[in-house]
């Protein structure tokens, strides 16, 4: 089969390779269209050291090509969105449901093989079934949905709230959509203007580029009142996370889901004296049912965030198109 395979930072060339054999509770999943994001690149890159060599990818459908002993389900021809992280099953964080925090979590495309090969084999347990109807470039973007679920879960947001999203990339894109379908009024917040429209088409009621005016004031206008009931963060930048403390009201609360690697100051007197609630989320536990069925149901739109689509031959011009200002979410169909 064909796969990408990467021997060292941007050392990527596509190449002949033996498909895998699934394992016993394993299946292998012949891929129809993957996505391609922040964390590739920067394995790509050789920002994030992985072992080589390794195939990058783990936002994926495809169809189930083969099952190992022991899986009933799914079967041979099921079309399927791919969980891909999967835990260790055992330890006292995954017992107690806390699966993602699993500190023996496996990554696809990252701790092992993943989706930028024709072939790709995953654990069954990590299979989704594909809701008929449903188009596969539709379904591609289901696992960072899933992590835009799950916070927005996090931050508790109820109908009639009033809710800011910081970033407008593909984490902040379904963001709006998300809480729009949970009833909230959504204020985009941004350093650049290049996606406002687009947040508009998907929901947003306003937009925001950040150097304008003091976020506060923003914030105080959109809402009719002290600020936002609930900020979503997506940047993972230390400057994003300053701009939620700026938006939120007295009471609201935080959810950061970008992964800011720097540190990052945080005034604490006005988390204390205004009881502003800050909470992480961690990619997903449970959330990828509720994502398809997002996707299905027509409340989030996951097309328009695809901007580029290249073969899998064509990887290196999806890394750099990744690149591009005008990109959102680059697609490559193997
Ligand atoms: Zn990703
Ligand atoms: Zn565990």
């Amino acid at each position: 089969m064909k796969a990408a395979v990467l021997h060292g930072p941007r050392a990527l060339r596509i190449e002949g390779v033996r498909p895998p054999d699934p394992g016993a509770g394993d299946v292998l999943v012949r891929v129809a269209a993957a996505g391609l994001c922040g964390t590739d690149y920067s394995i790509f890159s050789g920002d994030r050291p992985v072992s080589y060599p390794r195939v990058m990818g783990h936002e994926f459908v495809g169809l189930i090509e083969a099952v190992g002993a022991g899986v009933s389900t799914p079967r041979v021809g099921d079309r399927v969105a791919i969980e891909p992280n999967y835990s260790c099953g055992v330890c006292a964080l995954c017992r107690e449901g806390n699966r993602n925090l699993c500190l023996a979590r496996t990554a696809i495309g990252i701790d092992v093989d993943g989706c930028f090969a024709e072939l790709v084999r995953v654990p069954a347990r990590c299979c989704w079934a594909a809701p008929a109807g449903v188009a596969d470039e539709d379904l591609m973007v289901t696992e960072p949905l899933a992590v835009v679920v799950r916070a927005v879960a996090r931050g508790q947001v109820r109908a009639g709230e009033t809710a800011a999203v910081v970033g407008a990339g593909t984490l902040g894109l379904l963001a709006v959509q998300v809480l729009r379908a949970r009833g909230a009024r959504v204020l985009v917040v941004s350093r650049s203007e290049r996606r406002f429209a687009l947040a508009r088409q998907l929901g947003a009621e306003a937009t925001h580029a950040v150097p304008d005016a003091p976020l506060e004031n923003v914030a105080r206008d959109f809402a009719g009142r002290e600020g936002v009931d609930c900020v979503v963060e997506t940047a993972g930048t230390p400057e994003a996370v300053a701009h939620t403390l700026a938006l939120v009201r007295p009471g609201g609360r935080i959810v950061l889901t970008g992964l800011p690697h720097e540190p990052t100051p945080v005034r604490f007197f006005s988390v204390v004296r205004r009881e502003v609630t800050i909470l992480g989320s961690m990619i997903y536990q449970d959330e990828f049912a509720e994502a398809m069925r997002l996707v299905a149901a027509g409340q989030v739109r996951t097309r328009p965030l695809i901007t580029h689509r290249f073969a899998l031959d064509e990887i290196e011009r999806a890394f750099a198109a990744h690149r591009e200002p005008a990109s959102i979410k680059v697609a490559l169909r193997p």
